[in-house]
């Protein structure tokens, strides 16, 4: 999706660090981190959020990926986080699930 700013950082248009990746899924860190350790796991494939979410093998792959990242990443101990909707919070109309872990800032504390 042309004007989405997930699909940019997926296809390299924005440039970013990825923790990690593989052949459905980017991780990168949050822009504005609301835990020590806060990552975005981000499907390749542009859907808009969980509401929309209708490939099973995506949902699949989704969840692995989030075990890898954390896995790459060291974590033990961490929560996940899918806002779904406006009203939830979802700013980013582009499927992603949060890995929180550490401190949490006082927003989510
Ligand atoms: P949500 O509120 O669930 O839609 O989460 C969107 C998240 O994306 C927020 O935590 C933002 O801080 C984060 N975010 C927005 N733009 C970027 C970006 N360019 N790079 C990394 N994280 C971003
Ligand atoms: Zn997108």
């Amino acid at each position: 999706m042309s004007d989405c700013i997930f699909c940019k950082i997926i296809n390299k248009e924005i440039p970013s660090n990825f923790v990690y990746e593989d052949d459905a899924v980017i991780a990168i860190n949050d822009l504005n981190p609301q835990a020590d350790t806060h990552v975005l796991v981000i499907p390749k494939t542009h859907v808009a959020s969980l509401a929309e979410l209708e490939d099973e093998e995506l949902m699949v792959k989704l969840l692995k990926g989030v075990k890898a990242t954390a896995k790459k990443l060291g974590l033990t101990d961490y929560r996940t986080i899918m806002n779904t909707g406006k009203g939830a919070g979802q700013t980013v109309f582009h499927l992603h699930v949060h890995i929180l872990a550490g401190k949490l800032t006082e927003k989510l504390g």
